[in-house]
């Protein structure tokens, strides 16, 4: 490839929102065989919203959703922003926590008005030692059978309450999957996120390799296995767990919209969110190099 060809292309990709690090990001692009995707706010909007809840006898829910919201007020997890705004939207004044603790890939936990309150996963009841009250549990996976996110709330040692979250697909998302596995890409999703509920949102996505559940951390493991698995990986992200995926890959793409790390991490920047930049990425890196050949 000549360095002019490689110039023309990048500053082409540039003109359509695509950042190129260098040439070996655009020369690399080509030679990947599985897209392995984010899932919250790379093929989602990230701005998840409360959609049910579910409390044990005895509980109210405005008032699981009022002890969480007063926890989560000193989160800063796109989870949080879901429950605090349906507080808020309850008309419900959020107390104040203290002793708070977040425990990365789990869930937070801390005092609130004297109660020790958690707020996660099912995986962080269990790390926690909590016994997962059975009712709540089988409506947690209802809600993820049917794409939800499910989210516990504990309750001075007890499992108290169930929460579902959903946050959107972002639109273009579906026809940006079908263009990548129209170029013969293996397209996989990574995600924190429960396994039921992701698995759902990768099937109306049409994605059929799915890492669900994986803590910080272990989104570069994921990386390793699918680059055994098929070759080289692009990984796509936004977040700062995704920072060592994208670091791992043989093409990082980060979303510009995204956090300082993700960018960094990154050999190519989507300037905008939309999902249409990801197959237009590949087209370009495509395009140039057959010119160039
Ligand atoms: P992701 O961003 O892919 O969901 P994370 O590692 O940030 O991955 O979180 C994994 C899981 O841990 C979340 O899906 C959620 O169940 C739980 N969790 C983490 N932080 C919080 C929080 N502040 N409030 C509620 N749940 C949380
Ligand atoms: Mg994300």
């Amino acid at each position: 490839a000549t360095p002019t060809a490689i110039m023309v292309g990048t500053g082409r990709a540039a003109e359509k929102g695509v950042l190129f690090r260098d040439g070996a990001a655009l020369q690399g692009l080509e030679r990947v065989r599985v897209v392995a995707l984010d899932k919250t706010g790379t093929l989602t909007e990230g701005r998840p919203v409360l959609a049910g809840s579910e409390t044990v006898a005895g509980l109210s829910p405005d008032e699981a959703l009022r002890l969480a919201a007063g926890l989560e007020g000193r989160s800063e997890h796109p989870l949080a922003g879901a429950i605090i705004a349906a507080a808020r939207g309850r008309g419900l004044d959020l107390p104040e926590a203290q002793a708070f603790e977040a425990v990365e890939g789990f869930g937070v936990s801390g005092r609130v008005e004297s109660r020790a309150v958690a707020v996660g996963a099912l995986r962080y009841l269990d790390r926690l030692g909590i016994a997962r009250d059975p009712a709540l549990a089988a409506k947690a996976e209802a809600w993820s059978g049917a794409g939800l996110s499910p989210v516990h709330l504990v309750l001075d040692g007890r499992h108290a309450a169930a929460l579902a979250v959903t946050d959107p697909v972002k639109d273009g998302a579906r026809d940006a999957v079908a263009a990548l596995r129209a170029r013969g890409l293996t397209v996989a999703m990574v995600t924190g996120d429960d396994p039921g509920a992701a698995a759902k949102v990768a099937a109306g996505l049409g994605i059929a390799e799915v890492a669900a559940g994986i803590l910080p951390g272990g989104k570069a493991e994921a990386v390793k296995r699918f680059r055994e698995a098929h070759g080289p990986v692009a990984f796509v992200g936004d977040g700062v767990n995704d920072a060592p995926a994208l670091a791992e890959a043989d093409v990082g793409l980060a979303i510009g919209t995204g956090t300082d790390i993700a960018v960094e991490s990154a050999d190519v920047v989507l300037m905008s969110g939309a999902p249409e930049a990801l197959s237009a990425a590949f087209a370009l890196s495509r395009a140039v190099m057959a010119n160039i050949r």
